[in-house]
C-alpha cells in the first residue's frame, strides 16, 4: 500500500488514514434530503447504497501518535461484510506504510461508539479471537457515550450499539472515560458536540496559528456541510446543525484544515466562503476536482 497523504499543521503532522471504502443506505445518510438531490454527488447502487470512506486521521507529535476513530476493522461476519461491502479493513496496512507499528499508537480517540468508528479497536485473529488492535494506546471515550452504549434499554439505541460489548471487552484495561473537553497532548483537544449521539466528540488540532479539525459524524461528507443535510441516525439533528455551522464558520475564517468521517473523495480540505456559498480548496486525495457544493 502507498503511504497515506500527510498534511502539516504547524509543528504537527497529520496522516489521513482510511480503513477502506464501504457502502451504506443513501437515505439513512441524508435524512430529510430527497434522493433527487443527494444522488447527484453520491450515486446509489442497486441496493440503494452509496460509497463511503472510513477516514481516520493519525496525529503525529513527537513520540505521540493519536489515532482518531478506527473504522470498521475485520470483525464483521461474512453476511455483514456483504451488507456493507467492506473487507478486512485497510488501517493496519496504512499504518505499516507509514512504518508505524500498532503498538506505537499512544492514543485512540473515538468520536462515538457506532460500529463504523470503533470496529477497528479490535482485530480478529485467524483463531477467531478478538484482540486489542492498539495494545498500548489509551482509548479516550466520552463517559456518557460509554454509558449509553453499554446500558440503554431503548430499542433503537440497543440496535445501534449491539457490537459494543464485543469491541470493548478486549480493550477493557485500555479505556479511559473522559467528560467534556479534554486536552490530549498540548495542541490536540477532544471536544463534545453532541448531535449525532448525545456525547459525540470531535478532535481539534492547533499549532503555530494553524488548525485542523476532524468533524467525524457531524459532517460525514462534503455534502453534509449544508445545514439541513444530516444523517437520519442523528439523535438531535438541530444540535448537529448548530455545532457544524459554528465549526465551519471558524474553519472558513481561520483557514482550518477539516476532514470528514465518510467522504469517498475528499480526505481533507480547506473551506472558503464564495459569495455565501461554501467551496472547497486544497483538497487532499480526490479523484476529480470537487469545487462546488451544489
Ligand atoms: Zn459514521
Amino acid at each position: 500500500m502507498e503511504a497515506p497523504p500527510q498534511i502539516n499543521v504547524g509543528a504537527l503532522t497529520i496522516a489521513l488514514l482510511t480503513d477502506g471504502f464501504w457502502r451504506n443506505d443513501g437515505g439513512c445518510m441524508f435524512g430529510v434530503v430527497p434522493r433527487e438531490l443527494w444522488q447527484r454527488n453520491h450515486p446509489a447502487d442497486e441496493h440503494n447504497r452509496i460509497r463511503l470512506n472510513l477516514t481516520c486521521p493519525l496525529i503525529i507529535k513527537g513520540k505521540d501518535a493519536i489515532l482518531v476513530d478506527t473504522g470498521i476493522g475485520n470483525r464483521l461476519s461474512a453476511v455483514e461484510r456483504q451488507i456493507f461491502a467492506h473487507g478486512e479493513g485497510w488501517l493496519p496496512d496504512a499504518l505499516a506504510a507509514l512504518k508505524i507499528e500498532p503498538g506505537d499508537v499512544t492514543y485512540v480517540v473515538l468520536s462515538h461508539l457506532h460500529f463504523d468508528h470503533c470496529g477497528g479497536i479490535v482485530r480478529r485473529r485467524p483463531s477467531g479471537r478478538l484482540e486489542a488492535a492498539f495494545p498500548r494506546a489509551r482509548h479516550l471515550i466520552q463517559r456518557g457515550e460509554l454509558e449509553v452504549a453499554r446500558g440503554s434499554r431503548n430499542e433503537r439505541l440497543r440496535a445501534a450499539y449491539r457490537h459494543v460489548a464485543e469491541c470493548l471487552e478486549p480493550i477493557a484495561g485500555l479505556i479511559e472515560p473522559i467528560v467534556g473537553t479534554r486536552e490530549i497532548v498540548p495542541g490536540v483537544k477532544a471536544l463534545v458536540t453532541g448531535g449525532h449521539t448525545t456525547d459525540h466528540q470531535i478532535v481539534l488540532v492547533q499549532s503555530n496559528g494553524q488548525h485542523f479539525a476532524h468533524l467525524a459524524d457531524i459532517v460525514p461528507t462534503r455534502s453534509h456541510m449544508k445545514g439541513p443535510w444530516n444523517q437520519a441516525y442523528d439523535l438531535d439533528p438541530l444540535r448537529t446543525m448548530e455545532e457544524k455551522a459554528g465549526y465551519l464558520n471558524r474553519a472558513i475564517e481561520q483557514r482550518w484544515w477539516v476532514s470528514f468521517a465518510h467522504d469517498d473523495r475528499v480526505l481533507a480540505t480547506r473551506v472558503n466562503n464564495d459569495r455565501g456559498k461554501m467551496v472547497l480548496s486544497d483538497i487532499v486525495d480526490c479523484r476529480e476536482p470537487v469545487a462546488e457544493i451544489e
